[in-house]
């Protein structure tokens, strides 16, 4: 494809999309199809030849687009919002326009310059204590194993120390925490029967007293507690884990303590919301998702930590070909999780955030709280009517 073609392309696009965001609700909220029937429709081998731009988009329209799902359709309330927005767009249309593979600060020293910059823009917005530092994960299920991969290598240096013999390491969460900590449990290598869940109240939350009753019972079985991961807007119910009273207990007993907030973060914006992070001062990790629930478009996952000293120690290769003469001074975001090629993706972060303001994503957040605020009204007059909401496992 040449410039020109590219130019014509490009802007037809940017038209269909701003049509989109404008007409998505004239589209079924569900895609209307069976399973297989899109497959059915493209060709089973790869085209030998370079077909024409025009046929492409043709097939785009008439097959892909019935088979999408649309999460940006206003009757969308499955999982959650995943709410995108122009300006997260536009940021990604130049991440992708650059194309800069953003491995460690030389390979695109803006790209990790504004990462650090726009990370603690948001700690910052959330109210997050000042000592955390940030990187962006793709998603919380990357960032909530990083954080048990992290906590795994203090505990097992912890027990060097000692110079004991290294027993069975132990996480926590609660009743309600999501699925994506018993995948990390099983990758990072504790061991699925290594993952104990803690009862809940009659709010869904977390009860730290038999939080430490678990600790004490697993040291004395010889176990070694290693993380305890709470929750701040369960999955099931929204339900706020108490961090205050959990955060002594990881502290009392030297356990790596990770806030899953992937989806309820955002509400920390709200000064009215804050209240949640009360106790924060004592957190290893954090993660919480522009991509659910402030406006930037999937995948943008913001993760937090109190000692990126342990992080990079966990994560840290210097091959010759990736050593630079700045790496004493910068950041190298490879050193800070799983992937070494990593996406530009504080762009669309640095769009949103500049672009709608802090006073516009909080007026954002506040209006969806009371449209849910209507909602629960309604369920108040069901359950008065009879009908009582069961609970539902993660
Ligand atoms: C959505 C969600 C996750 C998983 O997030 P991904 O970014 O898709 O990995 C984890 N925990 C909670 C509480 C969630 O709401």
């Amino acid at each position: 494809m040449d410039h020109q073609a590219f130019r014509r392309y490009g802007h037809e696009l940017i038209d269909w999309v701003a049509d989109y965001f404008e007409q998505v609700e004239d589209y079924p909220v569900r895609a209307q199809v069976q399973p297989g029937e899109i497959k059915a429709q493209l060709p089973a081998a790869p085209p030998v030849a370079g077909e024409a731009m025009e046929q492409i988009l043709v097939d785009f329209q008439t097959i892909v687009l019935p088979g999408m799902t649309h999460w940006q359709h206003p009757g969308w309330f499955a999982y959650f919002p995943a709410n995108n927005s122009p300006p997260s767009v536009l940021g990604e249309l130049l991440t992708a326009g650059l194309g800069a593979q953003c491995m460690i600060w030389q390979t695109s020293p803006a790209a990790a310059e504004l990462e650090e910059v726009v990370m603690d823009w948001l700690r910052q917005m959330l109210g997050l204590p000042p000592g955390m530092t940030g990187v962006i994960q793709d998603t919380s299920s990357t960032a909530t194993l990083c954080a048990l991969l992290a906590a795994r290598e203090r505990a097992t240096d912890f027990a060097a120390n000692r110079g004991g013999v290294r027993q069975p390491l132990r996480v926590y969460t609660s009743e309600e925490g999501h699925s994506s900590i018993d995948k990390g449990v099983k990758i990072a290598g504790y061991g699925i029967e290594n993952l104990r869940r803690i009862p809940t109240d009659e709010r869904f939350a977390m009860i730290p007293e038999a939080l430490d009753a678990a600790l004490r019972e697993d040291r004395e079985q010889g176990l070694q507690p290693a993380c305890v991961i709470a929750t701040l807007g369960t999955t099931s119910s929204t339900a706020l884990d108490p961090l205050e009273p959990i955060g002594e207990i990881c502290a009392r007993h030297g356990v790596w303590f990770h806030v899953d907030a992937a989806f309820g973060g955002t509400a920390a914006l709200l000064d009215e919301k804050r209240g949640m992070l009360k106790g924060a001062e004592r957190l290893d990790s954090f993660v919480f998702n522009p991509h659910k629930w402030m406006l930037t478009n999937f995948d943008c996952s913001a993760f937090f930590v109190k000692d990126p000293g342990t992080l990079i120690r966990t994560f840290e290769i210097h091959p010759e070909y990736l050593k630079t003469g700045h790496d004493a001074q910068v950041r190298n975001y490879r050193d800070w999780g799983i992937q070494l090629g990593r996406r530009f993706r504080a762009l669309k972060l640095w769009f949103v955030i500049r672009s709608y303001g802090v006073e516009g994503l909080r007026a954002m957040v506040r209006e969806h709280l009371r449209l849910a605020e209507l909602s629960t009204c309604a369920w108040r007059s069901c359950s008065r009517a009879g009908w009582s909401p069961t609970r539902a496992s993660s």
